[in-house]
């Protein structure tokens, strides 16, 4: 699997100052993971080390300069992230990682500096971050920054697993009933996320409005999508949790049921994580032999080695 990522943030001394951003979390447990291609946009127009850039408002423009000689180069730093931002249609990314704060890399909360000595404001996004939301905008996309926080961190990578399942499923050329399969396995992921969008997804594949496989395909990808892009909480996962113990509770004992209830409500009060309360129930559908739980996604959304649900704070 393929993730495109700012380059400084690999190591690269390709920053304006000759340094780089290595970041930790992407060079040690995603390497384990991902193959990455890196883009920088600055280090193809701009030598390194070089002045410093920044945005600027000019009347209802953002623009770039550079910070000592003033030197305006917004269209080259244009062009460039729209060639960059093209060229990742070839690398069939399933995610993207940028780095914070950059005006070309940063995703959000970019400063733009303000005309007459007015304060900067944190509005602004980079050029090249800018250019691939246009042209992608369900791939995705954090900053490396964002990713300190545990649950934006589990967020994006359930997506991004999510996304390359797709992608692949997509080039099986499946039939119509691999997408009942593929659709019923993502159930219990999608309903922690929004109930709502599994039950849009659901209509598509019963296709009351009898389209074509090929466009039913397209309009199941962009739900999809944008379903696996909203993020999940603690109320949502624990109406999961619920169900999902719902399938064997008539076959256990009431000091089962009420350890189980009890390592639930705990995971809800944020005592425990979700990896402990998920351990039990993987334990018990696989008692039961019960196929439906054990054929959803949710139990296993990417490999358990990332340790992603091992946080209390990866809920929220
Ligand atoms: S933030 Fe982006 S443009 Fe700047 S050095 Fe890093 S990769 Fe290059």
């Amino acid at each position: 699997m393929k993730i495109g990522v700012s380059e400084c943030l690999l190591g690269c001394k390709c920053r304006y100052d000759g340094g780089h951003s290595k970041d930790d979390f992407i060079n040690t447990a995603l390497s384990q993971h991902f193959q990455f291609v890196p883009f920088c946009p600055e280090k193809m127009i701009f030598p390194t080390p070089r002045e410093a850039i920044r945005q600027i408002q000019i009347e209802d423009e953002v623009k770039v300069f550079t910070s000592n000689t003033s030197k305006d180069v917004t269209n080259s730093l244009k062009e460039i992230s729209k060639k960059c931002a093209k060229e990742i249609q070839e690398h069939d990314l399933c995610g993207f990682i940028l780095k914070s704060k950059s005006p070309t890399c940063g995703l959000e909360r970019v400063k733009v500096y303000q005309p007459k000595n007015a304060p900067s404001e944190k509005k602004g996004v980079g050029f090249f971050a800018k250019e691939i939301l246009e042209l992608y905008p369900y791939l995705p996309i954090e900053e490396e920054g964002r990713l300190s926080d545990a649950w934006l961190r589990e967020n994006f990578l359930m997506q991004v697993f999510a996304y390359a399942h797709l992608q692949e499923f997509l080039k099986s050329t499946p039939s119509m009933s691999d997408l009942v399969v593929f659709h019923t396995s993502y159930k219990y992921l999608i309903y922690a996320k929004s109930h709502e969008k599994y039950k849009t997804l659901g209509n598509i594949v019963a296709n009351h409005e009898k389209l074509t496989f090929e466009a039913l395909l397209e309009r199941y990808k962009e739900e999809f999508l944008k379903a696996i892009s909203l993020k999940g909480s603690v109320k949502k996962t624990y109406n999961v949790l619920l169900h999902m113990f719902g399938y064997f509770k008539t076959y256990i004992s009431k000091g089962e049921k009420e350890e189980i209830l009890e390592a639930i409500e705990e995971y809800k009060q944020r005592i425990i994580p979700l990896v402990a309360v998920m351990k039990v129930l993987k334990l018990y559908a696989s008692r039961f032999n019960v196929e439906y739980l054990l054929g959803q996604k949710f139990l296993s959304p990417y490999p358990k080695e990332l340790a992603l649900r091992s946080d209390i704070k990866a809920y929220k």
